[in-house]
């Protein structure tokens, strides 16, 4: 019988790390609220990255929106934020009540487009409107053209967020993605490179990372200020990381490193025994990046009889799972009413039922397909996969 084939499902380390972290928090009873596992998890995160300061949290989206309190953005404000991405990189500047500005993709990168944002900035500053934020994501593991970026947000002077919730691992010139920015967020939810089975940590890279961190550890905590009684002068959250989430975290990123090479080792599969058919491309990997390769996505060309459709269908038959790209921001009905930046001059719908238009981001999730890239697929499975896609091109 065939086994079921993840997209990417969670990989517990072979050697049993995590469940020493947790079996030395249950032997002394730091099973709640903080404990060692929870700031050592942030110790050797922030040294594995090169980061400042690392908050662990109990959620990517919760490092997001302390990202943004932490910047000061509040009512009213306006944060501009790549459009093609997970709605949890937008959702937390509403929660602050200020107004996403959506950015597109560049086709080189699939992430922010450097002069679509130039084109913002330029739009807004001139209607005395400067963004309080820029969020860029590294998606699925595809460094942004975060140099091009960090210039842009310099020269504006505002601050960087970037959203390395996918990222994990994947470098710039060697130096790991969720440094470069003020602040950087990473995700440990069950589908990402390594996991915590749900969890997320803040890196702060500003000059004044300890205070920042501080501040953040206080919102988390429930704004609780240093007196005898409950005594509170801000609203507060409860964003904080478990010590058992956190032994699990520590394990796990001990074999992190493991996990980018079987990932880099699934995407040059597929393209080695992919790679020849017609009209179907690789995610983009550019010079000086070392991608960690969170899924593998490929894209259709217009002309190809093979649809992305068709090769998910196909993939659902032999029962293994795929999924669509992430669909843009700017074409959810949530942020219907928000703005939009492309360098595409008139924009329009080009596919009615899922709503995809010409941009490129559009065009991105119009065309794309995220293959599975579970870390715990043998060579077998991945000849399976490709069997299935080769198929439907000999169909054609
Ligand atoms: C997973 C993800 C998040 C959110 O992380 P959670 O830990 O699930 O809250 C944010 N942004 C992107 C791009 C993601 O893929």
């Amino acid at each position: 019988m065939k086994q079921h084939i993840f997209l990417s499902s969670p990989h517990m380390s072979e050697e049993g790390y995590e469940q020493e972290y947790i079996k030395e928090a249950f032997d002394t009873n730091w099973i709640a609220p903080l404990g060692k596992n929870v700031t050592e998890f942030e110790n050797e995160m922030a040294a594995k990255l090169g980061a400042g300061k690392a908050v662990a949290l109990s959620a990517g989206t919760a490092a997001i929106h302390m990202a943004l309190k932490a910047i000061g953005v509040s009512q009213g404000d306006v944060v501009f934020c790549q459009s093609l991405t997970f709605s949890a990189t937008a959702n937390p500047i509403v929660y602050e009540k200020a107004t996403p500005v959506f950015i597109d993709s560049d086709a080189e990168s699939w992430n922010m487009s450097p002069e679509a944002l130039g084109a913002a900035f330029e739009k807004y500053e001139k209607s005395g409107k400067k963004p309080k934020a820029v969020i860029v994501v590294h998606l699925y593991g595809i460094c942004a053209k975060i140099k091009e970026i960090m210039e842009i947000c310099k020269k504006h002077q505002v601050p960087l967020i970037e959203d390395a919730a996918e990222s994990l691992g994947t470098t710039y010139h060697g130096k790991y993605t969720g440094t470069f920015g003020d602040y950087g967020i990473i995700s440990f939810n069950g589908n990402k490179i390594i996991t915590s089975s749900g969890g997320g940590m803040l890196l702060v890279n500003t000059e004044d990372a300890e205070e920042k961190a501080k501040k953040v550890l206080y919102w988390a905590t429930q704004a609780r200020e240093p007196a005898r009684w409950y005594q509170h002068t801000e609203i507060g959250y409860n964003y904080r990381m478990s010590n058992i989430v956190a032994g699990i975290g520590r394990g796990q990123l001990k074999v992190l490193d493991k996990r980018v090479d079987k990932k880099r080792y699934i995407y040059s599969y597929y393209q080695k025994h992919l790679g020849n058919l017609a009209g179907l491309h690789f995610m983009p990997m550019m010079e000086g990046t070392k991608s960690n390769c969170w899924l593998t996505s490929v894209q259709l060309d217009d002309g190809c009889k093979v649809k992305p459709l068709d090769i998910m269908l196909a993939l659902v038959k032999d029962d293994v799972e795929s999924r669509p790209i992430w669909k843009p921001m700017h074409l959810q009905p949530v942020f219907a009413e928000c703005d939009f930046i492309s360098l595409e001059a008139e924009l329009h719908v080009v596919d009615e039922e899922t709503g995809a238009d010409n941009s490129i981001s559009g065009q991105i999730f119009e065309h794309g397909v995220c293959m599975p890239s579970d870390s715990k697929m043998t060579d077998e499975d991945l000849e399976r996969v490709c069997d299935v896609v080769r198929e439907l091109w000999e169909q054609m």
